[in-house]
């Protein structure tokens, strides 16, 4: 397996009395997908000057509750249900889950899953018991859709915490969906994976693996189900790849993987916190409902977001979203020293 870069050095006259200084950029390739970043670690110490106006999280957290449907008083009179042959009831809930409808779908199957009955939680401040009750409610309605809608196999499971991650409810939530195509990431990731197999004769990801594993620059931790590492060649700041051994999907996780993922993403929200993070993505890439592929093995993206504090900048300009290539100011390596810790 390569892990390809390419490092440049530039040199920049600094004021106020314009002395040298190397900055590192580094060119970096994801070894499956090609997927390219640059990295510049330089770049978070820029000054940015809307944290000028920055709001206390407290008065953002709070500011947002009165009137909030996901908050228990209004949830049951002002989510919508789902018709009765996918769940009784048109919900599903379990502990402070509950699964709803999307009002606003990205298509046929798109649900939206509260967390906790709390309006807001600190990214520290999740149990493993939310996550996996959020998990299994979101796993049950995908197999209920696609026992309805053998079509719909193809499942994506989101997080998006606090508005800076894209979240418009500031009430913790995730969003499930089931959809009759993949997405375009799950079919890429899906056949580069297949060809890799062919090529190689083996699967990428248990290489990948092995190879963080055995290097250790990258390697974070592992439990019974799955592996914690930071990518090679990020899309997003602090991005944490979450491997699982098996199965191929979201529908097919067992219990005990659904408490394994829940104590991987607690330990890495407790890294986050650490670090200073205050907002993140949270992806999973399935792969297609009712098969078992022995060259892709179900997977997870984390990244972190600016922290939400009323103004701030965004962490996604032009380059990524128009010229697709990711800019980067955080090294994978340092991210992976700094999260080790919480996976002891
Ligand atoms: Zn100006
Ligand atoms: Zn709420």
């Amino acid at each position: 397996m390569k892990f390809k870069k390419r490092t440049e050095q530039v040199q920049i006259l600094v004021p106020p009395d314009f002395t040298p200084e190397i900055q590192k950029i580094e060119h970096r390739l994801d070894p499956l997908t090609g997927s390219r970043c640059l990295i510049n670690i330089k770049r978070s110490q820029r000054a940015k000057q809307a944290e000028r106006l920055a709001r206390p999280l407290d008065e953002i957290a709070f500011g947002t509750a009165p009137g909030c449907y996901f908050c228990p008083e209004h949830i049951q009179t002002a989510t919508p249900r789902f018709p009765e042959d996918i769940c009784l009831g048109g919900r599903i809930s379990k502990g402070e889950s509950t699964l709803f409808p999307n009002l606003f779908a990205f298509g046929g199957y798109h649900a939206v899953a509260t967390i906790s009955r709390k309006h807001f939680l600190n990214i520290d401040e999740f149990t493993p018991r939310m996550i996996e009750d959020n998990l299994t409610v979101c796993i049950e309605w995908m197999r209920a859709v696609h026992r309805k809608t053998p079509r719909a196999a193809w499942p994506v499971y989101v997080w998006n915490h606090m508005p800076p991650s894209g979240a418009s409810m500031v009430h913790p939530h995730t969003q499930a969906l089931v959809r009759t195509m993949p997405t375009a990431m799950q079919e890429r990731l899906l056949k580069r994976s297949a060809a890799y197999h062919r090529r190689k004769g083996r699967s990428f990801w248990e290489e990948l693996i092995e190879t963080e594993r055995k290097s250790g620059e990258r390697f974070i931790g592992e439990n019974d189900s799955l592996a914690i590492l930071a990518s090679f060649a990020p899309r997003g700041f602090r991005e944490i790849q979450l491997i699982f051994h098996e199965p191929s999907n979201l529908a097919e996780l067992g219990e005990k993987q659904i408490a394994d993922l829940a104590s991987a993403v607690i330990s890495v929200l407790k890294g986050y916190r650490a670090m200073g993070v205050g907002s993140f993505n949270l992806n999973v890439f399935s792969g297609p409902i009712g098969q078992t592929l022995e060259y892709y093995p179900l997977n997870a993206k984390m990244i972190s977001r600016p922290y939400p504090q009323g103004v701030y900048s965004s962490d996604t300009g032009p380059f990524e979203r128009l010229q697709d290539e990711w800019v980067i100011e955080t090294l994978p390596e340092d991210v992976a020293n700094r999260m080790r810790p919480f996976f002891r």
